[in-house]
Parts: C-alpha cells; structure tokens; sequence
C-alpha cells in the first residue's frame, strides 16, 4: 500500500469544478495582484478567524517580516522565540535588524517553554513570537501575563494553526498581530505562495496594509518604507474556494488523529502527539516520538516505513541554534536540551484530510512490526554476546 506524506492532487480533483471557474474569473478579469477575488477573500478569512482585519500577502514569511516591520521592531532590539520551528519565523526577526532570542520547547506540547520565557527577557526585548506549532496553539495566557507585565508585544505564527483554537478562541486574534502561511503544503494551501496578517488593531492593520503596497496607501505616495508583499488574485480566488472546506478538513484531520492515536498508543517505544486541554489541535502535522531510541533508531524506522510504501517527514532536524546562519549568536549543543531530543527522536507520519482508515491502520502495523523486530535483533545480539 501507498501511503503519500500529504496528497495535493486527490484535493485539487475533489474541487476542480470550483476551483477552474474561480482561476478563470481573474483570467478574464486581469485582476493578477490583489483585486477582487483577495479582499473578498481576505473579509472571509477575518470573519472564520473571529479577527478584525486580515491583510493578504505573498507568504507566511512576508508576514513573520511585516507584522514585526510594523510593530517597530528594529537594530538593537531582541525578540524572544522557540528554537523548535520552521526557519520563517526567525526571518521575521533578523529582516528587520533584530536579534532573534531561542527559547526550549515544552516536551509535552513541542511549543515555546513559558516558564523558561521570563528568565531571557532583557532591556532590549521588544516582542515575544508564539508559534502555534504542529497546529496546536501555545499556552497564550500564561505568555499575555508575561509580556503584559515587561510591556512587550506578543505576536502569533500561525502559519501552521488554520482554525486552531485556544480555550475556545481561533488563534490569530489573540495576540498584537500574527501571520498566517498558505503555502500549498499547508492546512488551507494556496496554488502557489501566499500568506496573511491578522489583526484586531485597526492602525496596524493599515501600516501592514502600506507596508505590503511600498509603504504607500495611496499610488506613488511613499509615507513609510515598505516592500511588494501583495497577494495574487489567482490564489485568492483559489483560497476563496478551498477556505468552505477548511472547517471539514480540520475535522477529518483531528479523526484521522484519533485514530493514529488509538492504533499506535499502545506501542511503548514511541509517544502519540498529546492534544493540550486548553487547544484545539489542527494537526498540521502528526509527530511521534521515540520513547528511548534516538537519531539511528528513528532514522531505521523511516527507511522501514518508506520500503513499505509510507513516506515520512522530520520537523525539524535540526534546531535553529545549530543552524549555520545563526553561529554569531553564539549557541551551542547542549543548549536547548529538550528541543535537541525532539530533533533526534521525532518522526511526522502522513497527515492530510483524505487520508483513509485503512492507510492509518497499515502505518500502524508497520510502526508495530520494525519494533518487534528491532527488539528481536537486540535480543539475539544480547544472546550472542552471553554465548
Ligand atoms: C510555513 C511556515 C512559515 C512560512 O510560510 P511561507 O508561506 O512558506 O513563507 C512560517 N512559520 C512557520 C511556523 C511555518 O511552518
């Protein structure tokens, strides 16, 4: 059996009846940059994301810049972020001069560690980033106390958390701004890049909203400096459909959790994702980890998988603070301990709304079956050596 890491092509078939016209509409309209099709489309993701303003972009990393662009953030400041997430995050950061600050993970959630947030704070933070990552939200309150007390801004990446909710609340309204990603890969996945600011702040919103058109708000009047961060008109007619599906998705890709959970928990030498009790997990992705085995034995159990037809992921292998990019920040291994194991032993299994009971049930079986015989070979190597 074939079982893709994600699977675009089985999505686009199921919506092609839509999805043509809507592409064929900006054809003949000529509306190829913003337009129509992105501010209708920008009012209805707003609407769904419970958030005042949504501003469309050209992708999630354009809105990591601009929501931190227009916030101040700039040379000389720092801002607190995880060290586990994808490298756009921290673009957001060092684009606009600054210095980006890591923070470990929380093992049981992978998202920023609160407790060790308030001990990096210096004179020089500006803004703290909580990344909702995996889809799940990062415990916003306990942060909001924090950055309230030192009055600094929280921001939100939320590129991976479309439809995600913390106690009840859509992520992406919780915070100063945040920026959403729609590249194809993601939870609502454009025809090629864009991205997104939410914003409940009104003069935020129109900075971003200058910010993305050069810094004007009116043609060739140039009231700040800005950047080309607007979004095409093809991929806001496209998003314009998929976003009727997004709530269905979601649903099927918590069951298609459910399930991998309950065929897997059993399995001692990995642990399931846990879903917080204050978030609504949107499983952008699903990652176990191995319990005791690190790098060979997790890298063994994907070459395994991918012989038996199932394609697997790491997110991420290798931290930010061991990034090459980021050796003048002076990091080391050993640093940030409990984000270095997730890299190590963590292995995200095929997740996406069309994935079938059956295909859930063969990773299971598979991921049962290289342990048993894993735990076979070390039982006749320990016998050996006793021999
Ligand atoms: C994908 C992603 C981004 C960047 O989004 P792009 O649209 O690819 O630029 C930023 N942050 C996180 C956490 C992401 O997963």
């Amino acid at each position: 059996m074939e079982v893709p890491f994600q699977d675009l092509k089985s999505q686009y078939k199921a919506i092609k009846e839509e999805i043509n016209p809507a592409i064929q509409e900006v054809l003949e309209s000529s509306a190829f940059v913003l337009g129509k099709s992105v501010k209708e489309f920008e009012e209805q993701f707003a609407r769904v994301h419970e958030v005042k303003h949504c501003i469309g972009l050209s992708s999630g990393t354009d809105g990591n810049h601009s929501v931190l662009w227009a916030l101040g953030v700039k040379v000389g400041d720092e801002v607190i972020m995880p060290v586990n997430t994808f490298i756009a995050t921290a673009w957001g950061v060092v684009l606009n001069g600054a210095r980006p600050v890591f923070v470990d993970c929380d093992a049981e959630s992978a998202n920023i560690s609160v407790p060790q947030i308030e001990q990096h704070i210096t004179p020089k933070t500006r803004a703290v980033v909580a990344v909702h990552l995996y889809g799940q939200a990062a415990d916003l309150d306990p942060i909001r106390k924090i950055t309230d007390r030192y009055k600094i801004y929280l921001v939100e990446d939320c590129a991976q958390a479309h439809l995600a909710e913390y106690k009840g609340k859509k992520v992406g309204g919780l915070s100063e701004a945040a920026s959403f990603s729609f590249y194809p890969g993601k939870n609502l996945g454009a025809y090629g890049e864009a991205g997104a600011a939410t914003t409940n702040n009104d003069a935020l919103a129109a900075t971003i909203r200058m910010i993305r058109e050069h810094g004007s708000s009116e043609k060739y009047r140039h009231e700040i400096f800005g950047h080309n961060y607007r979004m095409e008109g093809i991929q806001g007619a496209v998003l314009k459909v998929k976003l009727k599906y997004i709530e269905d998705w979601t649903e099927k890709r918590r069951n298609a959790a459910r399930l991998y959970s309950q065929y897997l928990n059993d399995i001692e030498e990995i642990k399931t994702p846990s879903e917080m009790p204050y978030a609504k997990h949107v499983y952008h992705l699903y990652v176990i980890q191995l319990t005791r085995g690190l790098e060979d034995e997790r890298n063994r159990l994907a070459e395994y998988l991918k012989e038996s037809g199932i394609s697997t992921g790491l997110h991420y292998p290798i931290p930010l603070h061991m990034q090459k990019c980021f050796s003048y920040l002076g990091y080391k291994a050993g640093d940030f301990p409990v984000a270095e194991k997730l890299a190590r032993s963590g292995l995200s299994l095929p997740m996406f709304p069309e994935l079938k009971e059956e295909q859930i049930e063969y990773v299971a079986k598979k991921i049962r079956n290289f342990f048993k015989s894993e735990n076979q070979s070390k039982r006749s190597a320990v016998e050996e050596s006793i021999k």
